[in-house]
């Protein structure tokens, strides 16, 4: 037998199965109570026939009643079934009634005063079944055994029939068990045909596409919603990786069209010496920009396939901080604008290094890429309960609502006409959100227009 592949035939299969099984336990036990009332009516009526047999004894034995005559009998079974049969012996095991009534019954085994008077099924020789019941009884001051008979052929002929009605319904409640539980199964299983057939169109290309939620609280329906919020992540990053590359795409061609186009300018007619030295100037200027974006790329890559290799140590925030401040004095230098680092003492955090400092160092280049000149950018390291911060507050332009909530994705610029003549591609916050969280820290971010804005990193401090 091949085993059924489809859910629905195998449940209907168990189902008719299982249906099988409770209703053959409850047709033996039917079967049992009957037999057993059938029985006890037939223990019954022996118990009637021996009284009444007692009563005749009673009045007297005839005289040829040894020989077993026809008239002799106070009742002829004669093969009947519903007519009883008798014989009686005295105490010393003589017949004294109904000899030769009964073809082939036995008399029982031993002297008649051990005979069990609990009545019993005999077997004759042709087969045939007859339930006897042995008893005591006085005729004319005489005690005698008293045995009365009566035919099974009823009781069997109609246990015959039960079980044979039984045997021949079973199979047909198998199969209307079956039957039903295939339709009940297809009924409760509905939802996941429609919910195959609605996977099925879901393509790379309609991934806003949801499984349909007929009830949110039955099972069928709480698998749809996992599988609907796995594919709404599924679309989100889908999404945000399409933009990445049209985004990483865009601003690689841009310094490559700008080096192009200064290239053919070049070749076009002669120039001279400083003409060249500040075309070669301009192609190196977008050489460096371009190498600086495809290490930013390389370095999000490596964080995003969980290869960044990091070492978390106890680092000093006060000291991270004027590291960083020193090693961007140039940068400020050349806005006229000063750096102050306020530190408390022994702000220690547990992070990796080289991804705090970079996470710093991108944060204080912005601070100062986007402050006017003459501006003060502060570094604040303090403690707050069990974390150390580091904000760097300046007074630029701010980043307008709007904007604040998107400053961390990739490739996002807020002004993109200020971000891109001051040569950011977009990136320098997202490297640093997933410094920070690598670390298992976060960043935040304040800001208004026009008034400046804080950018804020958390870490778990280091004791
Ligand atoms: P970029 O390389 O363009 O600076 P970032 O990821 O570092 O990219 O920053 C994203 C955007 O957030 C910037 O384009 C800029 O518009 C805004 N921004 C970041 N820092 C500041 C700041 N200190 N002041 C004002 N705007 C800022």
């Amino acid at each position: 037998m091949t085993w059924p592949r489809s859910v629905r035939a195998r449940l209907a299969f168990w189902h008719g199965l299982a249906l099988l099984a409770v209703v053959s336990v409850y047709a033996v036990a039917v079967l049992l109570q009957v037999r057993d009332d059938l029985y006890e009516g037939l223990d019954g009526q022996l118990d009637g026939d021996h009284a009444l047999a007692a009563q005749w004894l009673q009045r007297g034995l005839p005289a040829s009643s040894a020989a077993g005559s026809a008239e002799s009998s106070p009742r002829d079974n004669e093969g009947r079934p519903d007519v009883p049969w008798i014989d009686a012996w005295s105490l010393d095991g003589r017949l004294v009634f109904g000899a030769g009534r009964q073809p082939g019954l036995p008399s029982p085994e031993g002297p008649p005063t051990s005979w069990p008077h609990t009545p019993r099924t005999v077997g004759l020789a042709d087969g045939a079944h007859v339930r006897t019941l042995i008893r005591t009884a006085t005729a004319g001051g005489r005690t005698l055994i008293v045995r009365v008979g009566r035919s099974e052929s009823f009781v069997r002929q109609e246990l015959g029939e039960f079980a044979a009605v039984l045997a021949f319904s079973l199979p047909f409640a198998f199969g209307i068990a079956v039957g039903a539980g295939y339709l009940l199964a297809r009924r409760a299983l509905a939802p996941v045909s429609t919910m195959t057939m609605r996977a099925r169109q879901i393509t790379a290309e309609r991934l806003e596409d949801r499984l349909p939620v007929e009830n949110p609280a039955d099972e069928f329906g709480q698998l749809a919603g996992v599988i609907n919020d796995a594919l709404a992540r599924l679309e989100r990053s889908f999404h945000a990786l399409r933009r990445f590359t049209a985004d990483a795409s865009h601003e690689l061609r841009t310094p490559l069209t700008a080096i192009r186009s200064v290239g053919e300018v070049g070749l076009r007619e002669r120039r001279s010496e400083a003409e060249y030295r500040e075309m070669i100037g301009s192609i190196l200027e977008e050489t460096e920009r371009l190498t600086a974006m495809t290490d930013s790329l390389l370095m999000l890559a490596r964080a995003d396939s969980g290869k960044a290799d990091l070492r978390p140590t106890s680092v000093d925030l006060g000291g991270l901080a004027s590291g960083v401040a020193a090693d961007l004095e140039v940068l400020a230098e050349e806005k006229r604008q000063h750096v102050q680092v306020d530190a408390e003492a022994d702000v220690a955090v547990t992070a990796d290094r080289p991804t705090l400092r970079l996470a710093v160092i991108n944060l204080l280049d912005n601070a100062i890429k986007y402050s006017p000149e003459d501006a003060t950018i502060r570094l604040v390291a303090r403690r707050r309960g069990s974390n150390g911060v580091l904000e760097v507050i300046d007074n630029g332009p701010g980043i307008e609502p709007e904007h604040l909530p998107h400053v961390f994705e990739r490739f996002y610029r807020a002004d993109h006409a200020r971000s891109r003549t001051k040569g950011g591609a977009g990136l320098g916050l997202s490297i640093a959100r997933w410094a920070m969280e690598a670390n298992g820290g976060c960043i935040e971010v304040e800001s208004e227009v026009s008034r400046g804005s804080v950018f804020r990193i958390v870490l778990p401090a280091a004791d």
